[in-house]
């Protein structure tokens, strides 16, 4: 199976570099699947979950919070203002996050609230809790196809 190498690279690390068979990425434009010989291109990404396909292995997601990305060929690299792995979120911050969005907009008409940026803050925040459900559900699927030990 052909692959590429995919980067993931926030302003505070090199969070993924390896050789994967495919990635679907939250584009601005809508989500795009990229597979290896793909014709180049720039594309910014907005808040949404990022799939690693690898052979042999579980899908892993990634919650990103806009950036860029760009395509060549054999080569993909995501510039990602903020990213996590399921496991990375905190689901409590998340609630928090989304709770407090959800205040902001439901003042917003009173009040001087910047709408964009509360909306904005409600989709990190729910991007986040779906990312972190998806690891919890595998999990849950993992404990019972396990035998039991008793
Ligand atoms: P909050 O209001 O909770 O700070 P936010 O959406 O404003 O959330 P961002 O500006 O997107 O946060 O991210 C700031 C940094 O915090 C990034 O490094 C991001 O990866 C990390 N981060 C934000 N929320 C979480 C979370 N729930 N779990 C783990 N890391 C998080």
């Amino acid at each position: 199976m052909a692959t590429l190498r995919l980067e993931i690279i926030t302003a505070e690390r090199k969070m993924f570099d390896e050789q994967i068979n495919m990635v679907v990425a939250p584009g601005s434009e809508g989500v795009m699947g990229i597979l290896p010989h793909h014709t180049p291109l720039l594309t910014a990404l907005t808040y949404g979950e990022l799939q690693i396909k690898k052979e042999g292995e579980d899908d892993q997601f990634v919650a990103i919070g806009g950036g860029f990305m760009e395509v060549q060929p054999d080569h993909v690299v995501v510039l990602a203002d903020a990213a996590e792995y399921a496991e990375e979120i905190d689901v409590a911050r998340a609630e928090e996050a989304r709770r407090r969005a959800e205040e902001s907009l439901a003042k917003a008409r009173e009040e001087g609230i910047d709408f964009a940026r509360a909306e904005a803050a409600l989709r990190r925040s729910a991007i986040r809790i779906k990312v972190a459900e998806r690891r919890r559900r595998r999990e849950r699927a993992d404990q019972r196809s396990r035998p039991s030990s008793s």
